[in-house]
């Protein structure tokens, strides 16, 4: 566990900002993104793209591959942190970047600090990272196939898990504060406590039995169960209340998995005390106690975030909570060449339209990482 580089942050200018954002926005629908498209996306007034494209391989921000049916270029891990740091550091949410202070089951945890020099926490989201190449085939709004590739994954699972922290925090729940996300990057409040994975003893087993399975009635009366209730996403805070963390997986008691995931959290507390903390109890909530208080479920999906149902589905089951539809593999060879339009000129399948598309999508991206999340949301 290291520090984040974050050296390249101080010397990439806004021009490599935007031709960098530009492959992000092709590599939502192709794996690899030709030069000429890149320069054709990020359409520099200037011109130099082929320069500065070089130039963030060099930095290991982009790497240029061979394909089956053409080259192209393609955002490496470090690219990504890149976009979404620059763009939280841009907009005053961080200033100054720390240690590593945890390695999830899905993600990067580090300390950084905000512009008052004040200690938060960065959780950066990384999914799907292990096997790119055997990802399911998704089908965008055009019809066209892509992959639920690792940008698309860890930009929901961030998104989600903000939506989530927020409207937990804003109903006083002991979570901690969300600050602001970008891409796959959460800025949260550093919880002043310790994970209940290095807790081997409790002054008071009942106390933190019962806070814990009231918390969880509670979420269930606001229409939502967390799904992964475990003693790697409770902390205990030097007072000895719980503080949970890791929202990216929660899902409505709507849900048609809903009893078996609330019970299966519910067993877990009762599991981790009857082995850890030799307390045992009768009493513990049923899925048919809940009684519905509160839309906490439908809220998320209404706030501005922009994620869909279809979102919401792909990433339970990389999460593995629900079954993965059988929609067919893709296959790097049904792939077809981005090239560059003028339709008639080129006879490609490329047209000005999907162009514009990119370039609005571009212009959005890059006037998004000047506005904090916390106003977003307040917009809508
Ligand atoms: P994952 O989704 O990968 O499981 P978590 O959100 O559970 O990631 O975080 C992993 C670990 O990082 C936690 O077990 C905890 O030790 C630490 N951590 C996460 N968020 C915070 C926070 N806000 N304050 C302090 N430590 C945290
Ligand atoms: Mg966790």
């Amino acid at each position: 566990m290291g520090k984040l580089n974050v050296t390249v942050l101080r010397y990439l200018t806004k021009e490599d900002f935007r031709v960098l954002t530009a492959i992000e926005m092709g590599m939502k629908n192709h794996e690899l993104v030709p030069g000429p498209l890149a320069a054709a996306i990020a359409n520099l007034k200037a011109g130099g793209v082929h320069k500065i494209l070089k130039e963030l391989c060099k930095h290991k921000l982009l790497s240029y591959e061979r394909g089956k049916k053409y080259d192209g270029y393609r955002l490496t891990n470090t690219g990504y942190d890149y976009l979404a740091l620059k763009s939280l550091t841009l907009r005053g949410s961080v200033s100054s970047f720390g240690n590593q202070i945890g390695i999830g089951k899905e993600s990067n945890i580090y300390v950084v600090a905000d512009e008052e020099g004040k200690p938060i926490c960065l959780k950066l989201h990384r999914l799907g990272r292990t096997c790119f190449r055997n990802v399911k085939s998704k089908r965008d709004y055009h019809g066209r196939r892509h992959k639920a590739s690792w940008l698309y994954l860890s930009r929901i699972s961030a998104t989600r898990e903000f939506a989530y922290m927020t409207a937990l925090y804003d109903r006083g729940f002991p979570v901690p504060k969300p600050i602001d996300f970008n891409r796959h990057c959460v800025l949260m409040e550093l919880v002043n406590g310790w994970p209940m994975t290095q807790i081997h003893e409790l002054r008071d087993p009942e106390q933190v039995y019962d806070d814990l399975m009231n918390l969880i009635v509670r979420l269930g009366n606001s229409g939502v169960i967390h799904g992964d209730f475990n003693e790697f996403n409770l902390m205990l805070a030097d007072d000895g209340k719980p503080i949970l963390i890791d929202f990216p997986q929660m899902m409505s008691t709507s849900h048609e998995n809903a009893e078996f995931f609330f019970e299966r959290d519910v067993n877990c507390v009762r599991e981790l005390f009857r082995r850890k903390y030799n307390y045992e109890s009768e009493d513990y909530p049923k899925f048919s106690d809940l009684k519905r208080e509160d839309d906490l479920d439908t809220e998320v999906h209404c706030t501005g975030y922009g994620f869909t149902k279809e979102m919401e589905k792909d990433l339970l089951q990389e999460y593995g909570m629900i079954e993965e539809s059988d929609e067919e593999e893709y296959e790097d060879d049904e792939d077809t060449v981005p090239k560059l339009v003028d339709g008639e000129k080129t006879g490609n399948n490329y047209t000005n339209d999907e162009l514009d598309e990119y370039r609005q999508q571009l212009e959005n991206e890059i006037s998004f990482s000047e506005v904090k999340a916390s106003s977003k949301a307040d917009d809508s």
